[in-house]
């Protein structure tokens, strides 16, 4: 019904692997929710994502990596130096693993960032490696986010949001090989986000990513960061609907999912 309220979205700003192409940028995304918009990795070229959901670049208040490699990071010193150029004022705050702020921090340095003048404030947040699932990185009155690390190539942050008013929770696993961390950070989940690169090391099929909201009880499964294209693309998302009793949806850019407080799971996604 009409008056049902939508109190946060999250918007997908790429769903590819790390090879793009027309039609799917690398995975991020955004979540926004009372009056802050989190980016969640920033691969590339975020001014122009933003500026097509006809937000500026100043909405952006926080910013969270989920691990250091180029298609998480790739764009996030070029989106440090576009904020400054565009006079921004208020701070930034990056959330992230050490290994991952050393590297931007190692990287910045490289570009002289200490020498541009009347830079804004840039608070760095470590997700230290023994924390647990329910420390929150990020918490406000309306969500908490938590994170696990998960099995990739290197320090990797799986998150979960609780839209605490409402009872109801995204996980999303980043870049992992199926792993019981993230199943035990996703459980009850009413939404995974899961990637589907492909069975390799550090990474998951879509049938592996099916078995893992299978075992956090889900509610319905989203594919994405897959490789696959045309219609092996759905042949994938069939053989993980084998494996999952729930929905299965394909992650596309700039699909958004509404989080509602009503409904069985109360989530509106735009197909
Ligand atoms: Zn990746």
């Amino acid at each position: 019904m009409w008056e049902t309220k939508i109190m946060a979205t999250l918007q997908f700003l790429g769903t590819s692997n790390s090879t793009p192409d027309l039609e799917h940028g690398n995975t991020h995304m955004l979540l926004s929710i009372d009056q802050h918009n989190i980016l969640i990795d920033c691969p590339g070229d975020i001014i122009q994502r933003i500026l097509k959901m006809h937000l500026s670049m100043d909405h952006i208040t926080e910013l969270i990596l989920t691990h250091f490699h180029p298609d998480h990071v790739g764009g996030v010193s070029l989106l440090l130096m576009d904020m400054w150029l565009m006079h921004r004022t208020r701070p930034l705050t990056i959330i992230a693993n050490r290994h991952t702020l050393n590297g931007l921090q190692n990287l910045m340095d490289a570009s002289g960032w200490h020498s541009w003048p009347n830079f804004y404030p840039v608070n760095f947040v470590a997700i230290e490696e023994d924390i647990d699932i329910h420390t929150p990185i990020y918490e406000s009155p309306s969500v908490k986010i938590t994170t696990t690390f998960v099995n990739h190539f290197l320090p990797t942050n799986a998150l979960r949001f609780d839209f605490v008013k409402c009872g109801k929770a995204i996980a999303y696993s980043s870049d992992t090989e199926p792993c019981q961390q993230f199943i035990d950070l996703a459980q009850g989940a009413n939404i995974v986000i899961h990637e589907a690169t492909g069975a390799s090391m550090g990474h998951s099929s879509a049938v592996d990513a099916a078995r893992v909201a299978t075992k956090a009880n889900a509610d319905e499964l989203v594919l994405i960061h897959y490789e696959k294209r045309g219609e092996e693309l759905w042949e994938m998302v069939r053989e993980a609907q084998q494996q999952f009793a729930g929905p299965v949806y394909l992650a596309y850019d700039y699909q958004k999912i509404e989080i509602t407080c009503k409904g069985k799971t109360g989530f509106l996604v735009e197909r």
